[in-house]
């Protein structure tokens, strides 16, 4: 087990577990919807080359633990042929989290799942990218903020233009947050911004970061070494 490319193997989604000589498998997919077909396989995987187990992450994944290292390859295999995306750890972009937003959630005032597949496919922002340190984005349907939007680095909740006579539905952005052994909350930008405006400002952050940060920086960090009123011009934004 000496010559092993741990970090290769966390890009694909292996990650080296407590017990020597196993691998926990992380296992995504867009939304967090896993059909049928996916359970199933997932189930088979556990059964035929895991403990027979599952672990729902954090990140609204499901991991399989106490894969051993000869079996990677083909479990890789398998999980590609049933369509499942992998998780990633290390200094890359995490998985989106969305909760259900209005495609069924009773408090949902917008469609969290479109917002996720533009950021995605718009710009090509996606969970494995390569950053200097991990960096997860949060979106949440409405202010209750389920998928904790405040203590991400980029975190999106639908919102109620209170200024809007005729209520108007977009969207709150917090930015420089973060969880782990130093949490730090993300700070509000005082303004609703449409679905558009979201997909500019995550696009801008995103970049801001690549281009800033130092390895192992998160952007709270990041932000501070700025400073937010530098760092919010940086990225052209206005309040006004
Ligand atoms: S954040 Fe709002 S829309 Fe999303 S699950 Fe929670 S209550 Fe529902």
């Amino acid at each position: 087990m000496d010559n092993i490319d741990y970090e290769a193997l966390k890009k694909r989604g292996f990650l080296r577990q407590k017990q020597d000589g196993f691998f926990v498998l992380r296992l995504k997919m867009p939304h967090a919807v896993f059909e049928k077909i996916h359970l199933e396989g997932i189930a088979k995987l556990a059964g035929d080359y895991g403990k027979g187990f599952t672990h729902a992450t954090t990140r609204q994944g499901i991991e399989i633990p106490f894969i051993r290292f000869a079996d990677i390859d083909e479990v890789e295999r398998r999980v590609k042929s049933l369509g499942i995306e992998t998780g990633a750890s290390g200094p890359r972009m995490r998985t989106t989290t969305c909760c259900p937003g209005n495609n069924w959630c009773k408090s949902g005032l917008v469609d969290t799942f479109s917002l996720y597949d533009r950021i995605e496919k718009e710009l090509g922002l996606k969970c494995g990218m390569d950053l200097p340190h991990k960096f997860k984005i949060a979106i949440s349907g409405c202010p209750n903020g389920c998928t904790r939007p405040q203590v991400s680095e980029i975190g999106i909740h639908g919102q109620v233009d209170p200024a809007s006579p005729e209520k108007r539905i977009g969207f709150t952005i917090y930015l420089g947050g973060c969880s782990g052994k130093t949490p730090r909350p993300g700070f509000k930008l005082d303004r609703i911004f449409t679905e558009n405006e979201v997909l500019s400002l995550v696009e801008k952050v995103v970049g801001f970061y690549k281009k800033h940060a130092n390895p192992k920086q998160r952007l709270a960090l990041l932000i501070e070494e700025f400073g937010r009123d530098k760092f919010l011009k940086d990225i052209s934004f206005s309040l006004t």
